[in-house]
Parts: structure tokens; sequence; C-alpha cells
């Protein structure tokens, strides 16, 4: 095969939320030349790959590019979730970045999109091969390699199950489900995250009785209630104020959690458990009640095997009436690769800085990139965050975040742009400052900041300084 040469500021790796934030904020900022690679065809990641029943799990605003809102920022009028602000499907989701893609990126003509491409380093070369026609082409760098890939998360379309599965087992992932051509006696739900509260949701939504669903939970999960994540500053301080109130307080990491129950902020399925798993996904009221009418919970460790008459557990088996089908829910979804500061001598490697939301924290990246021109003080404005997986890394991920977002947050033209941008949950806008409301969220988060920060800290075992 042959080897093209071709030229560009940056190389930008990987076309999913990531990246495309990244490269938005880059171009909007800083007159350059991004050449974006994807070893899919197109733009947004893994929502290509998703479950079809899949919706943002947060508010729309939050998610996508700075330039462009997704969605209209309306709020839900009817349904289960009235008040709460409107959460794109997946095809929304897809058409959204494709027409990022093909109009504010290629149509500037300051973006090349290498679709259907894999990347590759060999030595110090950056090659990209295209999987359709196999041919190499080398990519001369002129300023940055952007690694928008460090922490993709695992999809089950995407990751074979965690545990053998014989020949004749009925096995599937997550979106065969909304593909079914023969109708199952029963249902076992494979997997504690908010893949598998998706997949039980939307059978129960499908008039699937509860008593057909046995949902396998190893762990028992924390989640976040949505109502507590809306981009309104009356709720986005008062979350804040009411996580360092109970932190300030917390006796342990579970006492912390459970006082967030309390205040409305976490919720778990069964009371009668503390859970030990923190992603902390967004979850509805109305869907935390759908949850607990499954009776059926496994709890027998992690799967070994499945075949058509049984599932092997660590501590003992379920046997499986004839006709049951096996729902791949287990990809670990988040990732956690050792944490690496964002601006490396060979790449820039995104990662969040702020607690969660990656799109602002991809976009932030990007404009960092764009209006500073030294690494080390991009670095020191944008540490390195953890995702969540245990309540301790939970904790971790507050305080590193709390402590990146006083950091960048004190620099003048980068809180103006965080202003204006509405994939910062912690926004106020200038009209906003002076309610009542608002006025009372901040001051009551200000009280308690200090105190509930440095527990926070203890109990994650993360000093507050900031290169830690
Ligand atoms: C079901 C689900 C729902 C979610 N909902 C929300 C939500 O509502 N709000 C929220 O904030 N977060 C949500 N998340 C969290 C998630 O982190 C973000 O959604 C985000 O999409 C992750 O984007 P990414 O760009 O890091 O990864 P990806 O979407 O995985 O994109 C990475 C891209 O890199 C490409 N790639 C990797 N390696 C190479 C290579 N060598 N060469 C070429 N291309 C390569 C891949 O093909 C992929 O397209 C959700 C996650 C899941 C799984």
């Amino acid at each position: 095969m042959g080897m093209g040469l071709t030229e560009t500021d940056y190389l930008v790796v990987g076309a999913g939320a990531a990246g495309m934030a990244f490269t938005d904020a880059l171009i909007d900022h800083a007159d350059v030349h991004v050449t974006l690679v994807d070893r899919r065809h197109t733009a947004s990641g893994h929502w290509q790959d998703a479950y079809p029943f899949v919706q943002l799990h947060q508010a729309s605003l939050f998610y996508g590019v700075a330039s462009t809102v997704l969605g209209s920022g309306a709020v839900q009028q009817r349904g289960p979730e009235v008040g709460l602000q409107e959460r794109a499907h997946q095809p929304e989701i897809q058409a959204y970045y494709d027409d990022i893609l093909r109009r504010r990126f290629i149509g500037s003509g300051r973006v090349a999109f290498l679709g259907g491409c894999e990347f590759h380093a060999d030595g110090s070369s950056h090659l990209v091969t295209s999987r359709v026609s196999g041919e190499t082409m080398e990519i001369n760098v002129r300023r940055r390699v952007v690694d928008a890939t460090y922490v993709s998360p695992t999809i089950p379309a995407t990751t074979p199950p965690p545990f053998g599965v014989a020949e004749d087992a009925w096995v599937v992932a997550v979106n065969e489900l909304a593909r079914l051509t023969e109708t199952p006696t029963g249902f076992v739900i494979v997997g504690s995250g908010k893949t598998a509260t998706d997949g039980i949701v939307w059978l129960l939504a499908n008039g699937v009785a509860p008593d057909r669903i046995a949902w396998v939970r190893p762990r028992e999960p924390w989640m976040l209630n949505r109502a507590m994540v809306q981009p309104d500053p009356v709720v986005a301080l008062g979350l804040a104020a009411d996580t360092m109130a109970a932190a300030a307080d917390a006796e342990s990491l579970d006492d912390l959690f459970l006082r967030l129950e309390a205040a409305g902020v976490m919720f778990r399925i069964d009371r009668d458990v503390v859970p030990t798993m923190a992603k902390t996904p967004t979850l509805g009221e109305w869907e935390l009640d759908l949850l607990r009418t499954i009776d059926h919970v496994v709890r027998l460790g992690h799967i070994q095997h499945v075949t058509r008459r049984e599932i092997v557990f660590d501590d003992g088996s379920l046997p499986l009436a004839p006709g049951t089908i096996v729902v791949h829910c287990a990809a670990s979804g988040l990732q956690y690769p050792p944490l690496v500061p964002l601006w490396g001598p060979d790449a820039i490697r995104l990662q969040t800085i702020r607690a969660g939301f990656p799109c602002f924290n991809a976009a932030l990246a990007g404009y960092v990139e764009a209006t500073r021109d030294d690494d080390r003080e991009r670095n020191r404005l944008c540490p390195p965050n953890t995702l969540p997986d245990t309540t301790a890394s939970w904790a971790r991920m507050q305080v590193r975040g709390t402590v990146a977002a006083r950091s960048f947050g004190a620099e003048p033209d980068i809180a103006a742009w965080a202003t204006g941008c509405a994939l910062n949950p912690a926004r106020v806008e200038p009209s906003q400052t002076d309610d009542p409301a608002v006025r009372a969220a901040a001051a009551r988060l200000a009280d308690g900041a200090e105190r509930g920060l440095a527990r926070l800290a203890e109990l994650a075992d993360e000093p507050l300084s900031r290169d830690a």
C-alpha cells in the first residue's frame, strides 16, 4: 500500500465527545489547522454503537461542544421527568455531532477528518491507516498530537462479556434487546451500572412484568439524583453546598454517602445494603421506583460462565428456565488509567479536570491550549482528575476537582469564557448573581466549603496541594 504525507498543526485522535469539544474550542480561539482521526466513520464516538434506546443521562445543555448548544435548553413538559431539562436520544446526539463535524469543522476549511482510520505511532512518526483502502498516511504534526482516547469508555456492544459463554447459551449485548425476533420467557440482566438500569427501565416500559426479570448485581451502586444536576445555579450551588455540608460532619466514607442520601443527593436501590460502588451515574426518581420493583436480585459474586441451563457464579449457581435470555450490561464503562499531566512531552492526553462533565473539561483544555503558551502554566491550571469508581475515588474526584476549579477559575479570561459556556455546570450568568435564591445557595456553600473540603481530603486520603 502507498504512503502519503500530509501536514497539520494538531492531530487529534478520537472524534468522540472529548476530541470534538477540544477541537471546537481550539479553532474558536486560535488560527490553526486540525486533523481529526477516528476509526469510526464519523464523529460521536461510543454513541455510534450505543444501545438504540439510550439517552443522555444528564441535561443536553451539558453535552456537546462549547460553540453550539445541543437541543433547545427546554424543560420537559410531559412524562415522568416534568420540570427537568431535556435529555437527547441517540439519533439526536449523532445528528448533532455529524452537523458540527461537517458544517462547522470541515466547512470552515480548518479541520480535516480522516474517518474509518486507525492512528498508530511508529517511533516519532504519526501514521494513519484507512481501514477501508488500507492506505497509510504519515501526518507531519507542526504543533501537537492530542490523545482524545485516553479515558474513552468501554461499552457492551464492543466489549465481550467478562465471563465464559457456552456455545449453546443465549447471551446478548444490551443492544440486542431492541432487535429481538423471538420473545424470551425471562430476562437476566447482568451488571450494576447505568446500562443495566437503562435496560431494566426499558423492559418494564415495554410491558415486561418485573417477575420475569432477574438482576445480577455483584456490587451495589450509589447513583446521583438527576434533579440535583440541572443547569440552574440554585441547584448547582445547592448540590455543592449539600456535598460540603455532608462531608464536614462525615465520620467515614459510608457515612458521607448516607448523609448525601438523606439530603436527597444520592440514591441507592436497596435500602438494606450500603453500596460500595460510586461511579454515580445520574438517575431519575421515577427510574429508582421502577428498579425497586425487581425482587429477584442475584448476589452470588461475579459470573464465571453461562450455559443454556445455568449461570455459574463465584459463590453458587442460578438455573435458567428454557427461553431465558442473559443480557450483557457488564462493560466497565468509565476507565481509570494512571493520571498523567494533560500536557505531556509527546502528546496532550485529555482527562477530566473539574469533577465529572467530560465535554466541559475537553473544551476547557482546548481553550487553555489556545490561549496559553507555556505547558507548565497549562498543567498548573488544568491538573488531571480521576473518574469515580469507589466511594474513596469519588471523594478524591471532588477534592481534585474543587482545587482545579479554584485554579482555573482565578484566571479572569477563563472565568469569563466558562461563564459563557453552556457546558459548564457551575456557571452563574451575570443576570442571575443578584437573585436572592442564588445568593442564599452561594452563601451556604461559602459557609461549609473549607471544612467540607478539608474533611473530604482526609476521607479520600488526597492531599489538598495542587501538585499531588
Ligand atoms: C451509555 C453512556 C451514556 C453516557 N451519558 C453521559 C451523559 O449523559 N453525560 C456525560 O457527561 N457523560 C456521559 N457518559 C460518559 C462519557 O464519558 C462521555 O459520554 C463521552 O462520550 C466519552 O467520550 P470520549 O470522547 O472520551 O470517548 P469515545 O466516545 O469512546 O470516543 C473515542 C473515539 O476514539 C476513537 N479511537 C480510539 N482509539 C483510536 C485509534 N487508535 N485510532 C483512531 N481512532 C481511535 C474511537 O473510535 C472513538 O470514536 C456516558 C457514557 C456512556 C457509555
